[in-house]
This record gives C-alpha cells, structure tokens and sequence, in this order.
C-alpha cells in the first residue's frame, strides 16, 4: 500500500473525491489521534470511507463487524476496485476458502477484513485475531446490538468479549444510522466503547421527495408512474407477496424492464431477480421488505409503497434506498386505510421467537404505537419531511417546501357541525371502538360489524351520509390535535375536554385536500436537472455512450455498473469531456486505481465522441 500524507490526499487517491463530506474528517481525525468513535449518520451519508481511510492509514489490520454477507461481498469487490487490499470471512465461504484467506491474512495481505458476527467467537477466528496485529474493530450497523433495534443480532453482544480475547484493546468505533435514545445509549455501553469521539449528523436527506398519495387505484398510479418515468430505476414495495406478484404480473404484461423478490421465491431465483435489478439488466423491482437489505445500489430514482409500512423506521430506511447517489429523487407512499387493517395483521402474526411473555408485551405495545406513528405520517397534512425529522429526534421550525404536503395545495373548511356530529357519535359508542368504526357510522354504512355492535341503532348512524371517509378521518386527526378527543389502548377513540366546543363562537378548520390535484411542480432547482442541465444534447449523447461502457464492463467483470462508475462521475465526464489522465483525475469518482483500470477505455470512448461532435470540447 502507498504512504498517504493526509487523509485527503488518501480520499482522492483511492476514492477519487476532492473533499470530505460534513463529519466524515472529524471522524477520521478522532481515529487517527487513537480514539474511539460512535457516528450516527443518514444512510447515503457515506459512513464507509469514514473508518476505510484509516483504516489503510492505521498500521495494522482493520475488522470490521458487518451483519449482512451480501453487503460484505460488494463492499470488498468496491475496495479492490479502489485498490485496497480487503476480505470478508462469513459462511459464503468454503472451507478451502476460508483457509487461504486466513492464511493471506497472516501473510499480512490485507488491509481490512470483514467478518459475520457469528464468526468472530469460534476457534479458529481467534486463533487468526491473536496472531495478527488489529488497529481497530469497526462495528458496522452497530444497532443491531441493541434489543430496542428492528435488526436485533445476539452474536453482536459478543463483540466485547471478543475484544478482550486480544492481547491489546484495538480502537473501536461503531456506525449506525438508525439511532433513537435508548438504541445510542445500548451501543455505547454494550460495545464498552472509552470516552467516544461521538458525532450525530442531522438525518434530513435533502434529495429525496416525500409524498403520501390516495389514489384510488393504486395499479394505475404506479402504472402511470412508470410510464411518465421511462429509464428509471426504481423499487415498488408491497406489504405482502401476493401483491408482488401480482403487481410484477400487471407491469410486465405492460411490457415493463421488471423483476420481483420475496420470502416465497426460492432462494435461486431471488439472487437472479436481485442480480437483474443490480445490474440494471430491470429497472424496477417489486418486492416486499425482505429486499433491500445490504443492497446499496445507488441511482434508484424512486421507491414507491403500494402499502404503508409498519412503522417509520422501515419507512425511512426502505425510502432512504433511493438517492443514494446525492440526486433527486422520489419517495412515494400509496396509502388505504386497508393497509392499517393488514398491519395490524402482520403485526398480530408476527413470528417472535424465543422472546418471554413479558418482552412480548413492551414489544406488542411498541409495534403498535410505530404503527400509529406511521398512520399518523399517511394523514397529516404538515411538512412531511418535519414529520420524518421530528419522530427521529430532530426539530425543525420552518416547513421544508419541497416535500408533497408543502407543495400540495390545501383548502382549509370550517367541519364546526361534522365535528359535532362525530363527538356525539364517540360518545355514543362510549369509547370502545377505533376511528374506522366512528367514521363508518356517521357514514352510515352497511357493514357486518356495524351490525354486530349495534351501531345502526345510534342516532348518529349516517348523520354524516353525505361527507367522505377521507375528509371524516382528516376531521377526527383534527380533533385528536385539539384534544377533543383522545387516543386509548388498541386505538380506540374516546371524548377528551370537550367544553370549549360549547362556546358558539369555537370553530373547527381542517386542512383538506383536493385528492385529484396532484403535487405542483417543485419549487427548489432540482438537483438532478441541475447537474443534467450542464448537458448539452451532445453531452447527453456522450453520456449514454459512457453508461452503455460502464454495462458493457460491468458484465464482462461480473458487477454491479455503480462499482465501476456512478452516474454522479458520468455526468460528470460527460459535462467535462476529459481527453488526458490528468484531466480524467479532475472528474470527482475517478481516483487512481479506476484511472488505470477503466481510465483507457472511458478515454478512447470520449475521443471517439469528440471526432464525432467536435462541439462537445467546446460546450464543456
Ligand atoms: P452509508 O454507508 O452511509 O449509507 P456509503 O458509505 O455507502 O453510505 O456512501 C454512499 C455513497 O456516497 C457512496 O457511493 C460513496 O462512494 C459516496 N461518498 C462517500 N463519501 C464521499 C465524498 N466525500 N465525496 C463524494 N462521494 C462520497
Ligand atoms: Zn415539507
């Protein structure tokens, strides 16, 4: 490996970037200067290069704890291409495999090696630890030590132990990027980690657009969707596998690039539908959230939910798949209130294994009030992104102007009589039901339930026939936030202070919008346009040239075309035209190792373009 003089000089050479993004130097610094480290940072916000760089800097060997074998395989073929000497030890390994790895690790080939939790306490790999020398332990996705996490891993409370098996303490430092109080607090005590360097980054994703839509017939949308965005790479999640196969069954009998992924498929054709995807050999997938995990595939340019997730954390990390390349995106989430009703099913039939029955309570009440917290994210009518931000822990004051909410246009009605109507109604039903009931009485429809519980004998029964569903649950979301009426146990809605109302001169508006009025245009320059706009028709001529490059390269190396280049440097070569090294070298993404093993072919490609459209050089 080559000396580094700084970590930036290190940053350009091996990762081709000119600077460092917010935290990732501060971060770096703390583990130069020996300390520990906590980082809590977005997913996209670059949390690799954060302990990479030193960990080629430190003069030992790095660990690093990663509980997904698919992002481990990806992750070393991405630091190869870098140039840097790198392994993973997980159970994708054969025996033999794992033999010659230990054996070049010994021989002190490698620089960083990743290794499966499940790995680190048997024989054989403390044997490897104690005989080579270990500067630091990264623990990645360190919230899978905690219990509170979604992605709770028992092996990861091993790692101290682990660590005291070693004859000296190497620095440990610990990424995440999903980090409430109590998870935070469980990763620095449980990894025992000493006085930590700790950074929090903000958790705003500024590229990717929030939209909640009710569009009454989803297939359409997502339909229409696709339509309007040919060429784009993109992921449709469903709650469950039928309606992945049967969305997958509807878009390609419209002849669209598809490709599909869920728990029932077999675990072959799985890894083909996912290579597809990768590989952008399909630019959509439908699957349920079984895909996803360890996949850090960086131009999908949306993520639609035919169904809401069961709680904002899974939103925001199945969300936060797009944009992970830093250009616009769209994160769109198809709401019904069905999909409460099939949470709450999966929610009730989740498997939970060997959990006591008292956990299994916090955990009940846990699921049940993320769920309403997303429930909550599908009516609201506030800045979507403040929504997002707050349940993370952030206060924002100002509405973002670039989300749906913000840019949908509200007309706000005064709902004094509904509002009563409903009360009465709540009243009535003595607080034993939830809103679905309420709203289906004032209704007054003609379900089985109703008819079970007596509702059609209320006098509020149909009261309110000639008002909607949608704008009935947009009133009763008002009249929670006014405290008119509270929220029980098991959802059920009961009357909260409801004097006020009794003064003539109290109102109630709500916010309701116009379904059909879809989300103006965005009002913020859009990134992507931004950087597409410094293209002329013949950069963009180039520019498809250089993808067809990177396809045509990414199959012959078998990889995924983001490894070799991301449509971020594309762009960026395509707007520069570089005809030597050294200008290539200027293209952010282009570092030494790519130079010299792509920078050939990129290079002839855009020569050849340049004798074609002499005007490219002049227009860049
Ligand atoms: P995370 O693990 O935090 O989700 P990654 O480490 O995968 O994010 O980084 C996301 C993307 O950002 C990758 O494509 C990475 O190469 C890129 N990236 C990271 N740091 C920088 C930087 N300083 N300048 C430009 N791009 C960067
Ligand atoms: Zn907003």
């Amino acid at each position: 490996m080559e000396h580094f003089n700084t970590p930036e000089e290190a940053l350009k050479k091996l990762f081709g970037y000119e600077s460092f993004r917010e935290g990732q130097k501060s971060i770096i610094d703390a583990i130069l200067e020996g300390k520990d480290v906590f980082a809590v940072m977005p997913t996209g916000a670059g949390k690799s290069i954060c302990y990479q760089i030193p960990a080629v800097v430190l003069p030992g060997i790095t660990l690093v704890i990663s509980p997904l074998i698919s992002l481990m395989q990806d992750q070393v073929k991405s630091l190869n291409e870098a140039g840097i000497e790198a392994a993973f030890i997980n159970s994708a390994l054969s025996e033999m495999e794992f033999a010659n790895t230990v054996e070049s690790a010994k021989a002190g080939a490698y620089k960083i090696i990743y290794v499966a939790p499940e790995r680190l306490m048997t024989e054989d790999f403390i044997e490897l630890a104690k005989s080579i020398s270990i500067s630091m332990v990264t623990v990645d996705e360190a919230h899978c030590i905690s219990q509170w996490g979604q992605d709770f891993r028992p092996s990861y409370t091993r790692i101290v132990e682990f660590v005291k098996e070693l004859d000296k303490r190497p620095i440990i430092s610990a990424f995440t990027a999903t980090a409430t109080e109590n998870v935070r607090e469980d990763i620095v005590c449980t990894l025992g980690l000493i006085n930590p360097f700790t950074l929090v980054l903000g958790f705003d994703r500024e590229n990717l657009f929030f939209q909640v839509e009710r569009p009454k017939n989803k297939e359409q949308f997502v339909v229409d969707y696709i339509a309007e965005h040919p060429d784009e790479s993109g992921i449709i999640y469903c709650s469950t596998r039928k309606n992945v196969d049967k969305i997958y069954d509807l878009l390609l009998a419209k002849g669209v690039s598809v490709a599909k992924y869920h728990a029932g498929m077999s675990a072959e054709d799985r890894k083909q539908m996912q290579d597809d995807f990768v590989f952008d050999y399909k630019s959509i997938v439908v699957a349920t959230n079984a895909f996803g995990m360890g996949i850090d595939k960086s131009n999908v340019r949306f993520v639609i939910h035919f169904n809401m997730p069961q709680s904002m954390e899974n939103y925001y990390q199945e969300a936060g798949r797009a944009g992970r390349d830093g250009l616009d995106s769209k994160c769109i989430l198809l709401f019904s209130p069905q999909d409460v009703i099939i949470n709450k099913y999966l929610l009730e039939h989740k498997e939970e294994l060997d959990i006591d029955p008292e956990d299994l309570e916090i955990i009940k009440e846990r699921d049940n009030s993320r769920l309403q917290a997303m429930e909550k994210y599908c009516y609201t009518t506030e800045c979507l992104r403040n929504y997002i931000l707050r349940y993370f822990g952030e206060n924002r004051d100002e509405p973002c102007e670039d989300c749906g909410n913000c840019l949908r246009e509200f007309e706000t009605i005064d709902m004094t009589d509904a509002a009563k109507k409903i009360i009465n109604c709540v009243y009535e039903a003595r607080g034993r039901y939830g809103r679905g009931i309420i709203v289906d009485t004032v209704l007054g429809a003609k379900t089985a339930r109703l008819k079970e519980i007596g509702a059609m004998d209320y006098k509020s029964y149909g009261v309110l026939n000639s008002s909607t569903k949608n704008m009935l649950m947009r009133l009763i979301e008002q009249l929670i936030f006014e405290k008119y009426l509270v929220v029980g146990d098991y959802h059920v809605i009961r009357l909260g202070d409801i004097s006020r109302l009794k003064d003539p001169n109290t109102t109630v508006m709500v916010k309701i919008t116009d379904e059909d009025k879809k989300p103006a245009k965005a009002k913020k320059e859009s990134k992507k346009s931004a950087s597409m706009s410094a293209l002329t028709s013949n950069g963009f001529k180039l520019f498809d040239k250089l993808r067809e490059l990177r396809l045509e390269i990414a199959r012959a190396e078998n990889m995924p075309p983001y490894i070799v280049f991301n449509d971020k440097t594309l762009i960026e070569m395509a707007a520069k035209v570089p005809l030597t090294d050294a200008e290539m070298l200027t293209v952010s993404g282009v570092g030494d190792s790519k130079l010299k093993k792509y920078g050939d072919q990129f290079l002839k490609a855009i020569e050849e373009a340049v004798k074609e459209y002499p005007e490219l050089r002049k227009e860049g």
